[in-house]
């Protein structure tokens, strides 16, 4: 269960610098406060002075300090207040630790939120990675101004690749914001209509799941299973190294796959190991096979192995990597050969 945040949202756009002192967080958050209280951390700031609370009123009081006590006075004549030190602090949203459940989620990879140079009020929280090889950086912006928000969008799309930007509201994504971010590929989200309180922690609103939000943005960019050419696409998890990948022969031109448990079998033209004219399997295919007889590892005593493997081999390790879209050589030196870095097993 989720419950929605009705004043946070709108609130975070209108905060100068997501600071005030708590009475003035309290005023704006209404029935969020207690919700959200967690974030707003003190900083070492007496605030100068502080909007009346006051319903209906909007003069601004000034905040002495007199005889080792704060006080509270208003040019406009609303009686002077004595205050504590930590009601004239000035409290700070902890943009990390809220960015942090935000991003928790959205099922994003979550960064300790970095403020994005030269974009004022803009964070960079994390990264959607629906598939290795494919990564968008996610941002957070607070602004509550359509203008600033256009160049928000403007700069991030001036780097040339799809992103997701996430602001509290829709209140200043205006059509030419819009636009662009179509343009680019690029992805909108308003917390409010996503993000509630969940038991203390910031979580998604009933009805919502992560893989749902970003739905339409992963179709949009990340390819279908099967491609036009035969090779497939294999939706290996992000993250993954070559040791957590699998392979098993079934028969002659087909192995089983396993990548933390993304399954498939794949065909080798599907890998992009066969060839174009007769779809046999490539050179590089016979030498994955060798691979999985000697049970991962290929030495010059195989009767296998020859100098031109060398050549093969560099091969294979480019069409794995074209593959499963892994860093790294999938293959290591061992004593007078090689040992592949994935398990490789023949067929039984
Ligand atoms: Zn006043």
């Amino acid at each position: 269960m989720s419950r929605p945040l009705k004043q946070l949202w709108s609130a975070l756009e209108q905060v100068p610098d997501l600071a005030g002192v708590p009475s003035e967080w309290r005023s704006l958050l209404g029935g969020d406060y207690e919700a959200v209280a967690r974030f707003l951390l003190p900083t070492k700031r007496i605030a100068g002075s502080v909007r009346c609370t006051a319903p209906g009123w909007t003069c601004i009081h000034e905040i002495r300090k007199f005889r080792g006590e704060y006080l509270e006075v208003c040019p406009d004549g609303c009686k002077p207040t004595t205050r504590s030190r930590d009601e004239v602090v000035v409290h700070r949203l902890d943009v990390v630790g809220f960015a942090r459940e935000i991003a928790e989620s959205l099922d994003l990879e979550a960064l300790p939120a970095e403020a994005v140079p030269n974009m004022a009020g803009v964070w960079r929280i994390g990264e959607f990675a629906p598939s290795a090889g494919y990564r968008y950086a996610v941002c957070l912006a607070f602004t509550g101004e359509p203008d600033v928000l256009r160049s928000v969008v403007d700069g991030m799309a001036a780097r040339g690749e799809p992103f997701v930007l996430i602001a509290p509201t829709r209140s200043a994504f205006g059509h030419a914001a819009a636009d662009l971010l179509k343009r680019t590929g690029s992805l909108f989200l308003s917390l409010d209509e996503l993000i509630g309180d969940g038991d203390g922690r910031l979580s998604l609103l009933d009805g919502h799941s992560a893989a749902g939000v970003f739905a339409e943005f992963r179709a949009a960019h990340v390819p279908e299973p099967e491609a036009e050419d035969g090779t497939a696409f294999f939706p290996t998890p992000a993250g993954a190294r070559w040791e957590h990948v699998s392979i098993r022969f079934i028969d002659r031109h087909s192995v089983y796959i396993n990548v933390q448990g993304v399954t498939g079998k794949y065909h080798c033209a599907q890998m992009g190991m066969a060839r174009k004219n007769n779809a046999k399997p490539t050179v590089q295919w016979d030498l994955l096979e060798a691979f999985a007889e000697g049970h991962g590892r290929l030495d010059w005593r195989n009767s296998k192995a020859s100098r031109k493997n060398q050549k093969r081999k560099e091969n294979l390790a480019a069409d794995l990597q074209r593959f499963f879209r892994i860093d790294g050589d999938p293959f290591a030196l061992e004593g007078d050969g090689w040992r592949a870095r994935f398990a490789v097993a023949i067929r039984e």
